[in-house]
């Protein structure tokens, strides 16, 4: 493994009694993208913006390339910065926008002009040097504060929340070209996102915050399929969480008496080192929850509580003992043909199921 490009170690930042980054570590390789996902408050624009400069650490270091930052001011550090509102200059053209920070370290004109053509290609904004940026869309704003932010060539791209006031089908075309962009460069980006999906379609990995702290990193599809914590359970899609008892252990694998279900599910990977006896919970994707009209052997019986069709699948809450629990059904709707209140049987695909402590 090469050399981290960014290197966080035991950061801290402590506003009066508030603290809003909490002994955060982590490594990014050169090219990651990089995404802080977490709640509102979790700490994820105080840490981008120690990365930055713009805010003191309390304690620990933060190092690029191997060097300190601590003492390096921000116009100095080799990042640029897009932020959620569009900052471009008013009294600028496009183009003098796109330029500002060639010019600032004097690069002739006639080069800079080229370099802009280029940048605004790359956002794909190609000849709109010349516009005043307050009679473009905000999805046209947001490409040309990209390639004002990427023209200087920085090794690090940040980026706090740059889509969040676009609307939705904007916002989701967008993540694809900020993915296209970042390949075609192969700039390392950090994301600040408190949206999942956007976490999840972007990035190499995930930091995921909660309350200033780090509750898990990696792949999405790690975060996804192996949460370790009822929060990263929670926080990423949708799931159902049981609770329980370790019935029994064998290997890799442990029995849980799951209470609200009042069964036993059997071989599940025991990740957390549970023993028997152990309160512990277990989390299952709903498209981990199969449904048959016939008990098969290990199935739970329900009731249809209610149906949802969302186009490409259909949700079922399903009544087992009082509890609601969630299933969904992929595939072509005209296959799911599912009434309120009839009766169900529920198979558990337990080799999908998270083990989680209690
Ligand atoms: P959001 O998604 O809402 O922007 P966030 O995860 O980026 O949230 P931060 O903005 O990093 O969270 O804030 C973390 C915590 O630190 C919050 O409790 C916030 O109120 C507090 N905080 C942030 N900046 C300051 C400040 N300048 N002074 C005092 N408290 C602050």
């Amino acid at each position: 493994m090469t050399d981290p490009i960014l290197s966080v170690k035991s950061l801290s930042k402590r506003y009066g009694d508030t603290v809003a980054v909490d002994d955060v570590s982590f490594d990014i390789e050169n090219g990651e993208f990089f995404s802080f996902l977490g709640p509102s408050g979790c700490g994820k624009t105080t840490t981008l913006r120690m990365i930055a400069g713009f805010e003191k650490p309390t304690s620990g270091r933060i190092e690029m390339g191997g060097e300190d930052l601590t003492r390096v001011p921000p116009h100095i550090r080799d990042v640029s910065m897009v932020f959620q509102k569009f900052a471009l200059f008013p009294n600028k053209t496009v183009g003098e926008n796109v330029g500002f920070g060639l010019k600032m370290d004097r690069v002739p004109k006639d080069k800079r002009r080229k370099r802009i053509a280029e940048y605004l290609e790359l956002v794909d904004m190609a000849g709109f040097e010349n516009r005043d940026p307050t009679s473009l869309s905000g999805g046209q704003q947001q490409r040309v504060a990209l390639a004002r932010a990427l023209i200087t060539e920085p090794s690090i791209l940040l980026l706090d929340e740059p889509l969040s006031s676009l609307d939705l089908k904007l916002r989701k075309n967008m993540r694809f070209e900020l993915k296209r962009i970042q390949d075609e460069l192969n700039t390392t980006f950090i994301y600040v996102t408190h949206d999942q999906d956007e976490a999840l379609s972007m990035s190499d990995r995930i930091l995921l915050l909660n309350e200033g702290q780090q509750e898990q990193i990696g792949s999405p599809q790690e975060l996804y399929s192996r949460p370790v914590s009822q929060f990263a359970a929670d926080f990423i899609g949708d799931t159902n969480i049981f609770h329980g008892r370790v019935a029994g252990t064998n290997g890799n694998v442990v029995d849980v008496e799951v209470d609200e279900l009042a069964t036993t599910l059997t071989d599940v990977r025991n990740i957390i080192n549970a023993g028997e006896g152990d309160r512990v919970a277990v989390s299952i994707r709903p498209e981990n929850i199969g449904l048959s009209d016939a008990n098969l052997g290990r199935d739970v019986e329900g009731r249809i509580d209610s149906v949802t069709f969302y186009g490409n699948s259909t949700r079922l809450l399903v009544e087992i003992n009082g509890e609601e629990v969630l299933v969904e059904i992929g595939g072509r709707a005209e296959t799911v043909s599912l009434d309120q209140n009839e009766s169900v049987y529920l198979g558990l695909d337990t080799e999908q199921a998270a083990l989680l402590e209690a």
